[in-house]
């Protein structure tokens, strides 16, 4: 867990790390309560709390619906709970939501009316953001475009059978399964026989490997045709792209090529581009979100 004071205007300053209680409510809390205990000082006891978290929080009813690494925080009203616990508003978002809004506000997106921040990363997520503001769908749910299956059954050149791989929320064929940093590995053993780390095949690509170049081909055929579609529905003036895949910057460039081939607006400048902010943008989008409440 890292942890981070903001004043409006001014960067997020992460000022600790503690490991994440991810087994216990009361721990949890308690972490949380020693942390602004030990950097309160000086500030307001007022002060919100925003915090960026792996999983889905419903926003009706403020449960933590989905959080496989956090087993003892599912089903709790975060948000309610902890501002009870700890005399302070608190705030919950997703981590890629806050990815998104801070590429949105003061990364690569800062200025667009429309973001749609995409990770592509051990998993496939993103956020949408429009007018400055996250938009928090139905149950909590914007922007998972990983999960879905590829349409495409045959990709590459001369083409070949795409399989339909298991993904981890239990469907077939999910874009994740061939689109994230685990997907682009099992793609290429599926292709190759081959085990290779995805920075491995990316940089293999980068050299000119023909065996590696090919499962990038095939990679980028099958994420452009679902990201192209997202974008004609969507409408991003900017897609930042995040995760492990994402600070690739030949691969975000590649796949941007391919994704700007295929959708219906014309342009001539960069649609997905490399995200600014690092493995600090939760700290940095739970800040802004934060701050936005407190504006109201
Ligand atoms: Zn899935």
């Amino acid at each position: 867990m890292k942890f981070g004071l903001a004043r409006s205007g001014e960067a997020v300053r992460q000022v600790d790390q503690v490991p994440t209680p991810a087994h216990s409510w009361a721990d949890f809390v308690a972490a949380l309560a020693a942390l602004c205990a030990r950097h309160g000082e000086g500030q307001p006891d007022d002060a919100p709390l925003a915090i960026s978290m792996a999983g889905i929080v419903d926003p009706d009813s403020g449960i933590l619906t989905t959080a496989s690494n956090l087993p003892g925080l599912v089903g709790h009203q975060l948000a309610a709970e902890l501002t009870v616990a700890l005399g302070r508003p608190v705030r919950v978002a997703n981590d890629a939501d806050c990815f998104a809004l801070a590429e949105a506000s003061v990364g690569a997106g800062r200025g667009r009316r429309v973001v749609f921040g995409i990770i592509i990363g051990t998993g496939i997520g993103g956020g949408l953001v429009v007018g400055g503001r996250l938009v928090s769908g139905a149950a909590g749910i914007t922007g998972e475009w990983g999960h879905g299956a590829i349409v495409k059954t045959m990709a590459g050149s001369p083409p070949i059978t795409i399989p339909r791989l298991e993904c981890g929320c239990g469907r077939m064929g999910c874009i994740e399964t061939v689109g994230s940093a685990r997907g682009l590995e099992r793609l290429h053993r599926y292709l190759t026989g081959l085990t290779a780390d995805s920075r491995a095949i990316v940089d293999g690509w980068q050299a000119g490997d023909a065996t590696a170049g090919r499962t990038i081909a095939i990679f980028l055929e099958l994420v452009a045709e679902p990201l192209a579609l997202l974008v004609n529905a969507i409408g991003p003036h900017l897609v930042p792209v995040g995760g492990g895949l994402g600070s690739s910057a030949p691969l975000v460039a590649a796949l941007d090529m391919a994704v700007r081939g295929q959708i219906l607006r014309r342009t001539d400048e960069p649609l997905l581009v490399p995200a600014e902010l690092g493995s600090n943008a939760g700290l940095i989008g739970a800040a802004v979100l934060a701050l936005q409440d407190e504006g109201q």
